[in-house]
């Protein structure tokens, strides 16, 4: 068996090599040649802690596993670490013995923020100018760090609840060179392009306050109950998503489908549009909406490269098991 340390991940996998990875898993789920499994997702009572599973085969790409973690939200104050934990399982899918197990946080961000980039590549005007943040965690750099090799941007805007944290996305945009401007929720009118990835439970962006023509990616609420935007912006956009089966439970279009907004048959698999089974975006009025909902096989994905990149580089670490 192989092990990849999470400490290795940094120096082994680019932004570029996860695109690669997710866009193509995207595309194998739209062809039906990967699946994933139902996630289990449980409060464990004990320490605080949500654990869970998200699982998948890939067919084309042979990759078989899971992705094992959680939330700990006393982490970071007791234990010094990283309240986010997850590791991932490759498996031999022709005789099932287990093939690594590779540190899963970073890659989650990766993977995550590789999913909103996909979309915009394939989603948003080729003349998009200005990008709009909503959120400034830890997932948001990776979001705008990655969002920012899509197009040609000349700038960043950004609105955050916390207001304190929107440095984060200005050290963002200076190191791409672009001017950084923090906005109210009005001012993301000017966006071409938006990324919403916080942990709210509330709408945060009207469907009002969206211009004709942009391309906007829901990347924080992938769980019952959490929502970024108005119900009613999914019914004037197109709305797209990594697993339909997933937007209409755990994504943002959840309260739109039960809304009778819009209906399971109205959202479509960016992987059609990857395919050309789909032809994407129609107009240059058209919104375009990504529910990106997160789903196991984009785990798999990224950790399948990392093992073939830590085998070329000499720093998997091989076990008799
Ligand atoms: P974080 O704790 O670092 O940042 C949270 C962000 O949400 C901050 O911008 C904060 O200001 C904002 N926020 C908190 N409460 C809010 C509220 N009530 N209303 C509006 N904004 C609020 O978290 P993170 O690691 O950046 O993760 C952000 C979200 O992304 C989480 O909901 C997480 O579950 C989700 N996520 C999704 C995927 C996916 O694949 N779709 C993957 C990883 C994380």
């Amino acid at each position: 068996m192989l092990i990849v340390p999470e400490r290795e991940i940094a120096d082994l996998m680019t932004r570029s090599a996860a695109f690669d990875a997710v866009e193509k898993v995207f595309a194998a789920m739209a062809s039906g040649d990967a699946y994933n499994f139902p996630v289990i997702r449980e409060a464990i009572g004990h320490a605080d802690a949500l654990y869970g599973f998200k699982g998948g085969f890939d067919r084309a790409g042979l990759t078989l596993g899971l992705k094992a973690g959680g939330y700990w939200p006393n982490n970071l104050d007791q234990h010094g670490i990283i309240n986010h934990q997850s590791t991932v399982f490759l498996f031999d899918p022709d005789t099932g013995r287990v093939r690594a197990m590779v540190g899963g946080n970073l890659l989650t961000a990766l993977r995550t923020a590789a999913a909103s980039s996909v979309s915009i590549r394939h989603l948003a005007r080729d003349d998009a100018k200005v990008i709009g943040m909503i959120g400034a965690g830890h997932q948001a750099k990776f979001q705008l760090r990655a969002a920012l090799e899509q197009r040609d941007f000349e700038k960043v805007i950004g609105w955050n609840l916390h207001p304190e944290m929107l440095p984060n996305l200005e050290e963002v945009a200076a190191e791409a060179g672009l001017p950084f401007e923090a906005v109210e929720l009005d001012g993301i009118r000017e966006a071409d392009v938006i990324i919403s990835i916080t942990s709210s439970f509330d709408a945060i962006l009207m469907a009002d306050q969206v211009s004709p023509g942009t391309h906007i990616a829901c990347m924080g609420t992938d769980t019952k109950g959490k929502q970024e935007v108005d119900p009613a912006l999914l019914a004037r956009a197109t709305v797209f998503t990594d697993e339909v089966a997933q937007s209409v439970s755990i994504g943002e279009a959840q309260h739109a489908v039960a809304a009778g907004l819009i209906a399971e048959s109205d959202i479509t698999q960016i992987g059609a549009v990857i395919n050309g089974t789909h032809p994407g975006r129609a107009s240059a009025e058209e919104i375009t909406l990504f529910d990106g909902t997160g789903v196991g096989l984009q785990d798999l994905a990224v950790a399948a490269a990392v093992v073939d990149l830590a085998v070329q580089n000499g720093v998997a670490v091989e076990v008799d098991f």
